[in-house]
Parts: structure tokens; sequence; C-alpha cells
């Protein structure tokens, strides 16, 4: 008998779709994969070679909990560059993704029956994570925050840029949700792939992370999805929680891939995901110049993924292009109530893939 917290636990809908896409590549089914956010490229050279130095090296062994310094020492050179502020490696530990640091963040500040506010729509983990929790999702507009807080409200998951609209939340916004909920978890794994505008980040409100999480990681921005390395910034009294978390459950992140991470710093990758960001932006406009000549609504996405309103069921849509055009995308449903009548279309795949996925999805809809 299973237990009823396992029970309970949804699946990510998009990893379930991208194994019944891979069931019918082995039958020989040519599939666009307009479904996951897997960045195509592979990831730059010095990023492997560096890990495969490691592995030579013998560096194959547990590290710190915290995850290796000199990684963690980068990580907060960063954020010294990037924002001006002092952050210390002690107040950073490397993960196992950003999925394993949101999971960790969310683990170590919320009890059973505590409220945690995520936007209509946004990352269908947040819901199941926060549930396995004890926790109760709240979904809410970031724009009239207010209105969802109550008694029970512990925290609020931002993603931004985010994941599916593609949208950056304002200085103002982010001041609002600072001025009214106890602790702000802040994925910002998108964070760089903005083509319009700018990226705020929680460190710029809250610079001493007396009520931040962030949770960041370099498998979208640097093409390392494989890798599993993220990582979570906060306060120490946060990270010592997080750290008991990770000895408990992980002991460490994996060592060889640390030591590649070390290298997303270097300038020689800095050219690599620049192209790697321009290509992206390519990719947008012309899946914008599609889904516009479908007369379809849609947000205006200055970063990450689309949205798009099929005007109809965003399940049966998305189900049945699969069957006859053997495009994959993912139903707007399980990012929130808001998406019943949307799929998701990820540009991760290449400006050809899209291409051609979305000639198919034309052929489709003009049927
Ligand atoms: N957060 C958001 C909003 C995402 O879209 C994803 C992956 O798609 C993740 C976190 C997890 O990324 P990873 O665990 O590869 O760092």
């Amino acid at each position: 008998m299973l237990s009823e917290r396992v029970m309970d636990f949804e699946s990510f809908e998009v990893m379930d779709i991208l194994a019944k896409c891979e069931d019918m590549e082995r039958r020989g089914e040519d599939v666009i994969h307009l479904e996951i956010g897997e960045p195509d490229f592979d990831t730059p050279k010095p990023i492997v070679d560096a890990c495969l130095d490691a592995l030579k090296d013998g560096k194959t062994h547990y590290t710190d909990s915290l995850g290796i310094y000199e990684l963690r020492e980068k990580l907060s050179e960063k954020y010294k560059r990037e924002y001006g502020v002092d952050v210390s490696p002690n107040n950073i530990i490397i993960t196992g993704g950003s999925s394993l640091g949101l999971f960790f963040a969310i683990s170590s500040i919320i009890d059973r029956g505590d409220e945690v506010l995520i936007q209509n729509p946004s990352y269908p983990c947040y819901k199941n994570i926060i549930k396995f929790c004890g926790g109760i999702p709240v979904y809410c507009n970031f724009e009239e925050i207010e209105n969802y807080i109550s008694k029970r409200t512990k925290a609020v998951i931002v993603n931004s840029p985010s994941n599916p609209l593609g949208e950056v939340v304002s200085k103002e916004i982010f001041k609002e949700i600072y001025e009214n909920v106890p602790y702000v978890i802040s994925d910002e794994i998108y964070s760089g792939l903005v083509y319009e505008g700018k990226h705020v980040s929680a460190i710029e409100l809250d610079e001493n992370l007396e009520k931040t999480i962030i949770v960041n990681g370099f498998s979208k921005l640097y093409a390392m999805t494989g890798w599993r390395i993220g990582y979570v910034i906060s306060n120490r009294e946060i990270i010592n929680a997080v750290l008991k978390l990770q000895q408990n459950l992980f002991i460490a992140p994996t060592t060889f891939a640390q030591y590649g991470a070390l290298k997303v710093f270097d300038d020689n990758v800095k050219k690599a995901r620049d192209y790697m960001i321009k290509e992206f932006d390519r990719r947008r406009r012309l899946v914008l110049k599609y889904i516009k000549s479908f007369g379809w609504r849609v947000n205006n996405p200055v970063a990450a993924y689309y949205f798009p309103d099929v005007g109809m069921d965003g399940r049966e849509f998305s189900t049945k292009l699969l069957e006859e055009k053997k495009v994959a995308t993912v139903p707007g449903i399980g990012f929130g109530s808001v998406g019943k009548n949307h799929i998701r279309i990820s540009y991760a795949n290449s400006y050809e893939k899209i291409k051609e996925g979305m000639e198919r999805i034309k052929e489709f809809i003009e049927f």
C-alpha cells in the first residue's frame, strides 16, 4: 500500500508527454518537440572539458554538503558584480538542480496548513511540492496580492522571468509582494534569458536576505539541464536548515558536475551563452509571428516561453495535435485554472524544428 503522501502527489505532465513522445519516436514517428523547456544546444565545451578533467583528476568523492567553496565563491562574485551586493559563499548552497533547491526552500519554511501564494498560471511543480510539504498552494494575481493574504500566508513563490508566461515581475510589484508576505521564494532560473526589458532579482529588494530565498541554477542559461546543478541563496538560518536536508537526503551535489559548472563564469563560455540568448530571441520572434498569424491571443512574452490562447480546451487541442500532426505541446491547465484554454509552446528547440512544428500547427488549425 502506497503512502497517502505519494498517492496524492501528481506527476509532472511535461515529463509524461516527453515519455509518450519518446515511445512514438521508437515506433518511427517524427515528433517535433515544442513541449519541453530544454535547450537543444550542447553544453559549452569549456564546461564539458572541465568536468572531464575533474573526473580524470579523481574528483569523484563527496564534497562539502554546501558544495565546493570555489563555486560558491564564484557565485558570490557574480552577485557583487551584477547587483553590488555582498553575499558570503556561506549563504549559498549548491543543489541538484534548482528543482531540489525549490524542494529544500519550501520544506525549510512550510508547516502543515501554511498557505503559499503562487501565480496563476505558474510552474506546475510548485503546487505539487507545496502540497507534499503539507502546505496549501493558493493561486493569485501578483497585482492584487493583498486580496489573497490570510492569517496562514507564509510565503509567496515569485518566478521571474516566468514559466509559462515569459513575463518579468517589475520592482513595484516586487515591493508590494515584500510588504505583504513573510517569506519570498524567488525562482530565478530564467534570469539572463530576457529579450526585452530587465529582470529584477529579489536580492535587489532584500540585500540582507532577511525574508528571501533565491533559487537558481545553470540548466537553462548554459544548456546544462542534465547536469543537475543549481543553488539556493538565503540567510544563515535558512541555509543551515537546507544544509541539514542536503546532508541527510543527498550528502552533497555531484562532484565533477560542480567542477564543470565553475567554468560558466569564463569569458569563452560567455560568448557561447550570448549566442544562445540571441538565438532564443530569434526563435521567439518566429513563434510569435506564427501565433499572431493564427489569430491567437498571447501576452507579451519577453523571456523564456509562450502561452497562447487556442480558443478551445487546451488539453484536447494538445492531445489531438500530437496524435494527428506529431507536434508536442503542453496543455495550459496544469499551470493553473487560467490555462484551461491555452497551450504552452516552448521554443527551446532548433529554428528549423520550430518552423516545421509551427507549419504543422498551421495545417492542423486550417483543416
Ligand atoms: N523552475 C522553473 C520555473 C522551471 O521551468 C524549471 C524547469 O523547467 C525548474 C525550476 C527546474 O530546473 P532545474 O531543476 O533543471 O534547475
